[in-house]
Parts: C-alpha cells; structure tokens; sequence
C-alpha cells in the first residue's frame, strides 16, 4: 500500500537476532502487520500499517528508545531495569519468559542472601544486582562479565552468579545451582516518553491489536451440548464474554451451549460441566478476541 509520504509512521526496534527476535515478528504477523523486506537490512517496512522496525542489539534498545531513534521498542524487561533509561514500559507482550537468579556451586548450602556477604558475584546485570543487595542489606563485591557468565565460578573468578536462567541445565552442566531469584522477566513495550498525538495514536491502534492477540491466546471457545433439564447449572458455570448463547439441537430435551473460557480456569470447569451432564464438549483456538 502506498504511504502519504508526510503522514507519520511508528518506529519500532526489535531484537536483530537472538531470543526475542522471532516472537517479536510473530507477534506483529498475529497483529496482522506484515514485514517486507528481509531482516538482513537496518530496517524494514510494514507494508500494510504506517510502522517502520528497526534491526538492533537487544542491549541498545532502551537508548534509542530514550533519544527517539526508535518511538517504541519490545525488549526484555530485565534490559529495561539493567539500563535504566527514561523510558516508558507499556504492555507485557507474554513471550521471552526467564528469570534473572543468583546461582552457587552445587555442593554448597545457601539460606538466605547473608551467603552472599563479602563474596564475589559475576553478572551481566550489575545495576540490578546492586539494587538486590542493597535491599536485603548485603555487602558483596560484583564482577561485571559480560558473556558466558556461569563458567566464572567454575575458573575462580567468583563465588557466585547472577545470570538469565530458563531451564537450568546451563547451571546444571557448570556445577551450579539457583538458589535465588532476583526478577521474572519477560518481553515488554517501552515508549519514548514525550511521542506526539499522531504517534500515540498509531500506538493505540497497535497496542489494541496486541491486546486482542493476548486476549485470545488466554481463551478458548466451548460448545457443549446439554440436557434443558441441566441448562440452568451448565450455563451458571460458564462465564462467556456477554452470556452463552443457547441453541436448541434437533435432538428435542438437548440444547447446544456455546461460550469463551480463560485458560487458567479452563480445567476446573471442564471438570465441574461433565459432572453436571454436558457432553460433546469442544474446546477450539480464538484467533483475535475483540472485547
Ligand atoms: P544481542 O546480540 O541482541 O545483545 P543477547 O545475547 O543479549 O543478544 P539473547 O540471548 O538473544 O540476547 O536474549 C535476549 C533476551 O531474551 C534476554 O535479554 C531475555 O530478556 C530473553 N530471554 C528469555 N529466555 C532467556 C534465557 N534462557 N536466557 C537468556 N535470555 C533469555
Ligand atoms: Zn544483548
């Protein structure tokens, strides 16, 4: 499609390559935002919504962000508070899930942070590390590294780490041990903090995307069929967006009850309307869920 070339545009910056690189694609193809040209450039544009994405090291995005290189980015929340920058964190985008923990040599016994007094702590994280001990009023001494962290204990250059973590066979396969949790983290929205009206515009209309994929993501869609004598049970169990909607069968006495469930109750009440007398149940994926 082609752009008014004085209308605005949002620019985005998203991870080059790494991690957050492809969810962050996906993410904009669900909002049905599509990416022309290959990610080997800078940047690219979308040829069907006025946004512009930007190819960057995860680690910079906060910066061009602040400066308004980049009116938005998606970023690890664990970059964000590491790098401080005068940013604003919107929305929580639920992927690149991980936790940032303190780690110990296997075979020794942690309690609580004292463990960590006068110690050394190898991390790639030393603003957030600090901030940890400082609130539990621990002095230890922080080593700055910046890759391949978990081997630091194993080669002497500490006693401990803080690193990203997700399923901890790193830890494992070094000798270590998570002992600590010091964030949980996942991929996020971040806002320069002064975007004109015509970019917040383009922020809201994007941001209402995500917000349905999110929606629809954590829902599913059920239909069930149910004896009339059951219905009023059934339909008490079902939460649905207004209320279910009710469609008699061709089978006189049986009606057919459709509604959306979220995913974090989905189980217990699946349960409870088998128990009730539903059957035929069917549970299927919402694509987009507009509320
Ligand atoms: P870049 O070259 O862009 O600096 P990187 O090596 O810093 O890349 P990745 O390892 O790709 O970054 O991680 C990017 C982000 O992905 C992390 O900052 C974090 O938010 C997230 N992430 C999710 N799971 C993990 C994990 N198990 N280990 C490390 N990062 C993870
Ligand atoms: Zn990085």
């Amino acid at each position: 499609m082609e752009q008014v070339t004085n209308s605005p545009k949002l620019k985005l910056a998203i991870q080059k390559s790494g991690r957050l690189h492809e969810d962050s694609i996906k993410l904009l193809k669900e909002c049905g935002i599509d990416i022309s040209n290959g990610v080997n450039k800078l940047k690219a544009d979308a040829s069907n919504f006025p946004l512009e994405v930007y190819f960057l090291r995860d680690d910079d995005i906060p910066q061009y962000v602040e400066d308004a290189v980049a009116d938005i980015g998606f970023v690890g929340e664990n970059v964000v508070y590491e790098k401080k920058k005068k940013v604003d964190v919107v929305e929580k985008l639920g992927f690149g899930k991980c936790r940032l923990s303190i780690a110990i040599r296997k075979n020794e016994t942690y309690s609580e942070a004292s463990f960590l007094s006068g110690k050394r702590i190898a991390t790639s994280y030393p603003v957030i590390v600090e901030h940890f001990l400082k609130e539990k009023g621990v002095s230890a001494e922080i080593h700055e590294i910046s890759g391949s962290v978990e081997i630091a204990p194993g080669i002497g250059l500490a006693d401990a780490i803080c690193d990203l973590v997700s399923s901890g066979s790193t830890l494992f396969m070094n000798g270590l041990k998570e002992v600590e949790t010091i964030l949980q983290s996942q991929a996020v929205l971040i806002r320069n903090q002064s975007l004109t009206a015509d970019k917040q515009q383009l922020l809201n209309r994007l941001l209402f995307r995500i917000q349905s994929v999110k929606k629809a993501k954590n829902n599913k869609y059920i239909l069930l069929n149910a004896p009339n004598d059951k219905l009023d049970q059934i339909i008490g169990l079902l939460p649905g967006m207004k209320s279910p909607t009710v469609l008699p069968l061709a089978d006189k006495g049986w009606s057919s009850v459709h509604s959306v469930l979220n995913e974090n109750d989905f189980w217990n009440i699946i349960e409870q309307l088998k128990a009730a007398g539903a059957q035929g149940i069917l549970v299927v994926p919402i694509e987009k869920m507009i509320v």
